[in-house]
């Protein structure tokens, strides 16, 4: 049984404090938090859906995407319940976003290494709905799983409380992190801060792990130039050797805007290229 972290109670036991993302929710006595995945009742925090899982396939590491770490290779992927942000155009709102109860199957970090070992798959990515909200069994996976030789990858919208970030930095090996656009207000609009997706990304360079972006061209909302040049400018300040994949958008869950024009992604392209040493193209 994996136990929540990083949560403390507040005024006297009647509601709870959560640290694991930006957002800082405080949950009331018998509510949960704005991702619903976290809750307080009785005067204990729980977080159910830790080590259960909705969704398990075999990948191209491609796909994640991951495009200059361990290329060529499968990928054992995990997707659970629930999402900190609220993206109007999620592609995996079925799960990200259930509307009601969806069966999960509970994998422990000893079974997912079998599984990954039975397999011959070297690497495990946490993916498909936002992935820190496992962060707990994450980092307790993470050592058994490299005790078999098998990496930790997540593909996440990087959106981690500060104590989350500096233990991804030692437990994770390699992320794709979604910049859902570069403005703060675009963001805000999202559920999500670019303030903290900036500070997150700097440090789990920093400290090593592989880290490649990916910008989805959303019209009306990520596909403004001078923003678009704003954030390979940030990129390239960072590390000019950050992947960057920069995906054309199509219709889904709340948002029906027409799908990205190619005109703009092959524009975004050429600025990426001048700035940037790896830049490809997503859902072309
Ligand atoms: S993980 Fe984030 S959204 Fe969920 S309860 Fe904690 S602070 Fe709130």
């Amino acid at each position: 049984m994996i136990e929540p972290r990083w949560h403390s109670t507040k005024d006297g036991g009647v509601s709870s404090a959560c640290r694991l993302c930006f957002r800082g929710c405080k949950i009331p006595e018998g509510g949960s938090g704005a991702c619903g995945a976290r809750m307080y009742s009785h005067g204990v925090f729980s977080s159910p859906h830790l080590g259960r899982f909705v969704s398990v396939a075999v990948d191209p590491i491609e796909k994640k995407p991951l495009r200059r770490w361990r290329p060529g290779t499968k990928i054992l992927s995990l997707g659970g319940l629930h999402c900190n942000m609220r993206c109007p155009f999620c592609q995996n709102h079925v799960i990200a976003h259930p509307d009601g109860p969806v069966r999960e199957r509970e994998i422990t970090p000893r079974g997912l290494a079998e599984a990954a070992k039975s397999s011959s798959l070297r690497s495990v990515a946490y993916t498909y709905n936002e992935p820190s909200l496992q962060a707990e069994y994450i980092f307790a996976a993470s050592p058994i799983l490299r005790a078999e030789g098998i990496a930790t990858v997540m593909v996440t919208n990087g959106m981690f409380g500060e104590e989350v970030c500096g233990e991804a930095v030692g437990a994770v090996d390699a992320m794709n992190v979604d910049v859902k656009a570069f403005d703060a207000d675009s963001y805000r609009r999202l559920g999500g801060s670019l303030d903290a997706v900036k500070r997150n990304v700097r440090r789990l360079v920093n400290g090593g792990v592989h880290i490649e972006l990916t910008n989805l061209v959303v019209p009306g909302i990520s596909d403004s130039p001078d923003g678009f040049a704003d954030m390979i400018d940030w990129i390239a300040k960072v590390s000019p050797d950050i992947p960057l994949h920069i995906s054309r958008y199509f219709p889904a869950y709340r948002y029906d805007k027409p799908p990205t024009d190619i005109s703009s992604i092959e524009k975004f392209l050429d600025i990426a290229r001048g700035r940037l040493k790896y830049v490809y193209a997503g859902n072309i």
